[in-house]
């Protein structure tokens, strides 16, 4: 196909390497302008003005800029509903086609469906591609070919039909890209405070640069991956959730640089990857999971858990260390461990009997690397209510899950330092303790430190009850 111009409008696919939808624009246009916007109706709904995503996204936004001006031309950066902006910009721009790569979210699979319609009635093409994913929901059937439900004949799946054709890299012709003194009436600068943002600390970079640096620093440590991956204070995965999530890195890259190591720490994280593809595919394919329990039995229980309740597990006041250390550190940065978020998630759902929406849009509303595929599966396989999940009998008890994941309570030490006197055995539990410990840990439970919240064993059987009828 042949189009004078193309606009590319990026989303979740912030970077300019390995890129589908801009290797063909590149291919199919003489010259290809990108774009950026700033989706109002996202951002009207956040409600913390210095919100970390927004400023990773901001920074993430600024180096690419960076980069095409480095190549000659810029990025079009714009403030609006994208369902307006985007044909609006193709119109005054006089492009001939808009590309982007799909998302499998359902609010945006609606707007892109308005984009395409109102491109139409201007007689311009929208065309999409597959770069989020190796595959889509689509593309992995059972011999019913009906979409998967279980995670292992999924991956089964996933195993026997990847092929080098899947994770071809897609390098754009950097020449086809639009000079700047030809896009510059609609080069016009937006500032964090034009956005109606305060800038925050992050706790890593943003940038394409910086998701490479962070992907080969954990390619030097990957042999340690599946040993220690459960363990949150030895901090050996790859973080790299957020760089994915954001698309600063491309699915295909790193699938080519691991696929072919046999190693136990490779094919242990590559089984992470497909993970991530299989909540995607859930989304994709059954999009009520995005308001509702996966398995429609599980969505007409009673959630007893009060809001006072619901707010001592959000303030890390449980009177549990390592569900509180998990919540503090969260607070604080807008990062968990997937362990902790398991065993947050558990307590939350199974001990604390708060709905696990509850948990899922506190979690949406701080992580830096909200996704809602990720999350919602995350949540709902561990509140027993969705695809694959654990077995609603099988229940986290967040003691022995702390002995287990933080024997020397490490982690708890670090972000609860008025826990740091209590030995080894006691810092699990140290409501269980005697007042002359308490004394000599310097750390009184119910002054120092709260009461638990709940009886892990009476909730247990309240939440088995609650499942069974
Ligand atoms: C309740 C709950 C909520 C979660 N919410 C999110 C979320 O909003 N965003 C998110 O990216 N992940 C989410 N996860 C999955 C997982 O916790 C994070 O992906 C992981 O902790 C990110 O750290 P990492 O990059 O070091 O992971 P690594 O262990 O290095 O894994 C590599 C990559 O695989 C993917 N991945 C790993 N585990 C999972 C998983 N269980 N499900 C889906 N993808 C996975 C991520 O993209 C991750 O970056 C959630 C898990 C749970 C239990």
């Amino acid at each position: 196909m042949n189009f004078e111009r193309a606009l590319c409008w990026i989303r979740r696919d912030l970077r300019l390497s390995d890129h589908r939808a801009l290797f063909e624009a590149c291919q199919m246009a003489k010259g290809v302008a990108l774009v950026f916007v700033f989706d109002t109706t996202i951002l009207e709904k956040l409600k913390d003005r210095d919100d970390r995503r927004v400023n990773f996204i901001y920074q993430s936004i600024k180096e690419l800029d960076q980069n095409l001006k480095d190549l000659g031309s810029g990025l079009i950066t714009l403030y609006g509903d994208p369902r307006i902006e985007i044909p609006r910009l193709a119109r005054q721009m006089e492009m001939d086609v808009v590309v982007c790569n799909r998302d499998y979210e359902p609010i945006s699979k609606e707007r892109d469906e308005t984009v395409e319609a109102t491109l139409r009635t201007m007689d311009i093409p929208f065309k999409t591609f597959k770069d989020q994913v190796i595959f889509e929901g689509r593309e992995l059937n059972n011999q019913k070919r009906q979409a998967y439900r279980v995670f292992t004949p999924y991956k089964n799946a996933w195993m026997k039909k990847i092929d080098k054709e899947f994770f071809l890299e897609y390098t754009p012709d950097y020449k086809k890209l639009i000079p700047i003194k030809e896009i510059k009436p609609f080069l016009k600068p937006l500032s964090l405070k034009k956005i109606g943002f305060k800038p925050s600390s992050l706790w890593f970079s943003a940038g394409e640069v910086s998701a490479e640096l962070q992907l080969s620093r954990f390619l030097n440590q990957i042999d340690h991956y599946k040993k220690n991956r459960d363990i949150p204070s030895k901090e050996v995965t790859s973080e790299l959730s957020v760089y994915l999530r954001f698309g600063l890195l491309s699915i295909r890259q790193l699938i080519r640089q691991i696929i072919e190591l046999k190693t136990e720490g490779a094919q242990a994280w590559l089984t992470e990857l497909i993970w991530r593809e299989f909540y995607q595919m859930v989304l994709d394919r059954f999009p009520h999971v995005a308001h509702s329990t996966f398995k429609p039995e599980y969505n007409s229980i009673e959630w007893s858990g009060t809001e006072q309740m619901f707010k001592a597990w959000c303030r890390g006041q449980t009177g549990y260390p390592l569900v509180d250390a998990a919540m503090r550190n969260f607070n604080a940065t807008g990062r968990m461990h997937n362990r902790l978020r398991m065993i947050t998630a558990s307590f939350l759902v199974k001990d604390l009997l708060v709905d696990w929406r509850k948990g899922e849009a506190y979690f949406a509303r701080y992580l830096l690397d909200f996704d809602l595929a990720a999350n919602n599966g995350g949540w709902q396989w561990c509140a027993s209510t969705g695809c694959d999940a654990q077995p609603w009998f099988r229940i986290f008890n967040p003691v022995n899950q702390s002995k287990r994941f933080d024997p020397q309570g490490k982690f708890i030490r670090k972000v609860i330092p008025e826990l740091a006197g209590f030995s080894d055995q006691d810092i699990h539990f140290p409501a269980s303790t005697n007042q002359e410990t308490q004394k000599k840990a310097d750390c009184l439970i119910g002054r120092d430190y709260p009461h638990p919240t709940v009886d892990h064993n009476l909730q247990r059987s309240l939440v088995l009850e609650l499942f069974k009828k």
